[in-house]
């Protein structure tokens, strides 16, 4: 036990870079928390409504925090392509510029890549397998990747009438989901623990994608 609590307390010390007071290059940390957020959700995620489940804040303080960002030039809103009446949320390239430079979590995620592939993947998978347990105990998980969700089904090749690119569906919104899609952020996500077929698929296409 204590070694797990130096690990925890450890994590906890990591945090402190994500979470501070006043701002840091003119945003909040709900606010880059926010931007963080919108800048890796998928179609169906970037949404107001999403966007306050993820930061566990009200509707009134999420629209408050988009109309921040919106006035910095990080963010627009476009009306949905599934839904005319809903807007979709997207992060613009001043955004994301802002993101890659000044982010908080940049120097973490660079202390992360320090460790190699292999001490990333461990540290990728542990975190996970910590999730799993809280997610077990609390019935709840803010976000997580399409790889990992009980709703992923592979499509087949795309036609070329199909989403450019399409190779999987998703059973819960019955949308083309391309592989690109795959690893972006969605709070609809449910886990599963046993896709072991498709997490191959994925990590071959990927290595293929990047080779
Ligand atoms: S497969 Fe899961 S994570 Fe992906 S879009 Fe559908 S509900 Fe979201």
């Amino acid at each position: 036990m204590p070694l797990a609590r130096e690990a925890v307390e450890l994590l906890v010390q990591a945090a402190r870079a994500w979470y501070f007071e006043g701002n840091r290059h003119g945003l909040r940390d709900r606010e880059w928390m926010a931007l963080r957020f919108l800048g890796r959700a998928n179609r169906f995620s970037r949404t107001p409504s999403a966007l306050a489940g993820f930061i566990g804040s009200t509707r009134a303080t999420a629209s408050q925090i988009v109309k921040t960002l919106e006035s910095k030039s990080y963010l627009v809103r476009k009306p949905s392509q599934e839904d005319k009446r809903s807007v979709v949320l997207h992060v613009t390239a001043q955004g994301e510029k802002c993101l890659s430079q000044h982010d908080p979590i940049n120097h973490v995620v660079n202390a992360v890549a320090a460790l190699g592939n292999d001490g990333c993947v461990g540290l990728r998978d542990s975190l996970r397998d910590v999730l799993n347990h809280l997610d077990a105990a609390h019935q709840r998980l803010d976000a997580s990747i399409c790889r990992d969700c009980m709703f992923l089904a592979e499509r087949g090749p795309a036609t070329p009438k199909g989403r450019a690119g399409a190779e999987f569906m998703c059973r819960l919104y019955r949308a083309p989901i391309s592989l690109e899609e795959t690893e972006l952020l969605c709070t609809s996500f449910e886990r599963t623990r046993d896709r072991p077929k498709i997490e191959e698929h994925l990590d071959r296409a990927r290595i293929a994608s990047q080779g």
